[in-house]
C-alpha cells in the first residue's frame, strides 16, 4: 500500500468509520484541530499552515462548488496527516490539484491528491459500489457497458465531481479504461487502468485528438452529448494505432466537456 492509502486507513480506523458518509469532513477537521477559514487568495485555491497538533486552512472564497471544496479540504487534510513534519506551510493552486494523473508518488502534491481520492472514495468500497450498482441495474452491462449511467451512480453515491469519479474509475473501477484530458482542443494528459490491454501509440500529448474521436467533435461543436447519447461508438483507430492485421474494432467514448474552462475528459473503453 502507498503512504496515502495507509494514512487514510489509519484515519478511518481512528474514527471508527468505513465510508466517508459515516462522519462529516468538517467533524474530522475539527477533531484534528484544523480550523478552516475562507478568504480572498491571490493566485491560489487554498493554503495550509501547520503545527504539530493543529492547522489553519485558508480556502479561496471563489470556490462555490461544494464537491470541489470537499476535495480541496481532503487534500489539505492529507498534507496535515502526511506532511506536517516536513513542511509548515503549503500553497495549492489549480496546478497542484491537477497533478493527480501524474504517477510520481514521491511528490507530496500527488500524495495529497491520492489521499483525497482514497478518503472520498476508498478503493475497496469503490469497487463494491460499482458491482452493486451493476447488480441493481443489469441494463448497464447489457450492451457494451454503459459507463455514463454507472458513473452517474458512482458520483452520486460518493458525492464527488464527475472528474474525480472518472479518475478513480481508472484506478479501481471494474473495467479497463483510459482517460484522456484535452485543453483547448489539444491532448494534455492521459491515464489508463493497469489492466488496459491496448498499446497506446496514438497518444501524443500536445496534438489535437483525431477527428473520429468524440473529444474532437466536442471541441468543434462546443457541446457534449447528453442523456442516452453520452455513450458514443468510435472506431479503435480514433485513439489507437492499428496495425495492418488489426481489425478497426468498436470502442466507446464518453466525453465530458466544460466550455468555460475549455477542458474535456474522455473515458474510452472496449465493450
Ligand atoms: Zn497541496
Amino acid at each position: 500500500m502507498l503512504l496515502p492509502q495507509i494514512a487514510v486507513k489509519k484515519l478511518y480506523d481512528d474514527f471508527g468509520i468505513v465510508k466517508p458518509a459515516d462522519l462529516s469532513l468538517d467533524t474530522i477537521l475539527a477533531c484534528k484541530n484544523i480550523f478552516v477559514r475562507e478568504a480572498e487568495i491571490d493566485g491560489a485555491e487554498a493554503r495550509i499552515l501547520m503545527r504539530e497538533d493543529s492547522a489553519v486552512i485558508t480556502i479561496s472564497n471563489r470556490i462555490q462548488n461544494q464537491q470541489k471544496r470537499k476535495f480541496i479540504l481532503s487534500h489539505e487534510l492529507g498534507h496535515f496527516v502526511m506532511h506536517r513534519f516536513n513542511q509548515l506551510m503549503l500553497t495549492d493552486t489549480d496546478e497542484t490539484f491537477d497533478s493527480w494523473y501524474k504517477n510520481n508518488f514521491v511528490d507530496q502534491e500527488v500524495e495529497a491528491n491520492l489521499f483525497a481520492a482514497e478518503y472520498l472514495m476508498p478503493s475497496k468500497l469503490f469497487e463494491k459500489v460499482c458491482k452493486s450498482v451493476c447488480k441493481d441495474h443489469p441494463e448497464i452491462l447489457r450492451d457494451g457497458l454503459d459507463l455514463p449511467v454507472l458513473m452517474d451512480a458512482i458520483a452520486r453515491y460518493f458525492d464527488v465531481s464527475m472528474t474525480a469519479a472518472f479518475l478513480r474509475f481508472v484506478d479501481c473501477g471494474i473495467h479497463p479504461v483510459i482517460a484522456v484530458g484535452c485543453k483547448d482542443g489539444i491532448v494534455s494528459w492521459f491515464k489508463w487502468s493497469s489492466d488496459f490491454p491496448h498499446y497506446i501509440h496514438a497518444f501524443n500529448r500536445h496534438l489535437p485528438p483525431r477527428p473520429e474521436s468524440v473529444a474532437s467533435e466536442v471541441f468543434k461543436n462546443g457541446i457534449s452529448y447528453s442523456g442516452l447519447e453520452r455513450k458514443q461508438w468510435i472506431p479503435k483507430s480514433a485513439w489507437f494505432s492499428t496495425g495492418s492485421r488489426d481489425r478497426d474494432s468498436t470502442f466507446y467514448e464518453y466525453c465530458i466537456y466544460s466550455e468555460r474552462y475549455g477542458y474535456s475528459i474522455s473515458l474510452i473503453w472496449e465493450p
